[in-house]
Parts: structure tokens; sequence; C-alpha cells
């Protein structure tokens, strides 16, 4: 069963997306964005850390979803889809861990050779 607000969202999406959604969106950085409202009047859109959307339109001050809102909520999904791409493919487990192993060799034989030199150095201190 479908929620009044969720449809109401729902809505909100549709009429952003008809109007040209995140291309009237300006981001101003800090969860601010501008958007060019339909009349050509420009309202400002606030996200706050927990992902609320406010804004200065006349539905918005009313606590009203608008599709103000909705296009800087589009925007975002835009922005967080395009970052979820990772830059290169993830390790496997496999490699992950024989890397892993190689380093943690790699270290013990350092140990070993500085043991050895001090080993040395302690020796030759003795004999000296
Ligand atoms: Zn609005």
């Amino acid at each position: 069963m479908t929620t009044g607000t969720r449809s109401q969202y729902q809505a909100c999406i549709d009429r952003a997306q008809r109007l040209g959604g995140t291309t009237r969106v300006t981001e101003l950085g800090g969860g601010a964005y501008c958007v060019l409202g339909s009349r050509g009047d420009v309202y400002a859109v606030r996200v706050d850390p927990e992902g609320n959307f406010t804004c200065t339109c006349p539905a918005g001050r009313h606590e009203t979803a608008c599709w103000h809102a909705a296009s800087a909520w589009l925007l975002r999904v835009a922005q967080s889809a395009a970052g979820a791409i990772p830059a290169a493919p993830p390790e496997p487990d496999a490699t992950v861990r024989a890397r892993l192993l190689a380093e943690s060799r790699e270290r013990t034989r350092t140990i070993t050779e500085l043991e050895g030199s001090s080993a040395e150095c302690f020796g030759s201190t003795v004999a000296a």
C-alpha cells in the first residue's frame, strides 16, 4: 500500500523531471542549492545532515514536498551514483591476502637482517 507521503514525493519527482530536473539546479555547496522555478523565480533548497530538504517556495515554507527539493534530490542521487562507480576494480580476497603475506615476509626479513647487523656490530665491539 502506497502512503500519501510517498506518492506526494513521487509526484514532485515526476514534476521535477518534466521541468528539466537537475538542469535547473545550481549547487552552492554545503547542502545548499538554487533551483530555478517554473515561473523564472529562484528558490533556495537546503539539505541538512540528516537528509531533510527545505525549500523557500510557498509550498516548502509550509513543509510541503515541492519539486524544487525533488530536483535537488535528483542531483544528489545522480552524484552519488557517479561516485559509487569504483575507479579500479576491488582486489579479490586472495590477491589481498597474498600481498599482505608477501609484505609481512618482507618485514620479517628486514628485522632478521637488522638483528644480524647489530650482532655483527656487537661482535666487532667485543673483538676491538
Ligand atoms: Zn520548493
